[in-house]
């Protein structure tokens, strides 16, 4: 998800500050947009959606 111009991973909570050049996918998940570092891609692309986090429980875990 995107706060403050900070894109954040909705599955390992990555901000984009820590590391230069981590790349985001975008992605709809329970109708809601999220995003997903390429490290965690893998995660939803041989599982599935289960481990991504809502926004509302991002903001509240970051
Ligand atoms: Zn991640």
């Amino acid at each position: 998800m995107q706060i403050e111009n900070k894109t954040i991973c909705n599955i390992c909570l990555k901000p984009s500050d820590a590391e230069a050049n981590t790349v985001y996918i975008k992605a709809i998940c329970n109708d809601e947009e999220i995003h997903v570092c390429t490290g965690c891609i893998p995660h939803i692309i041989h599982g599935s959606g289960d481990i991504v986090k809502s926004n509302e429980t991002v903001k509240a875990q970051i």
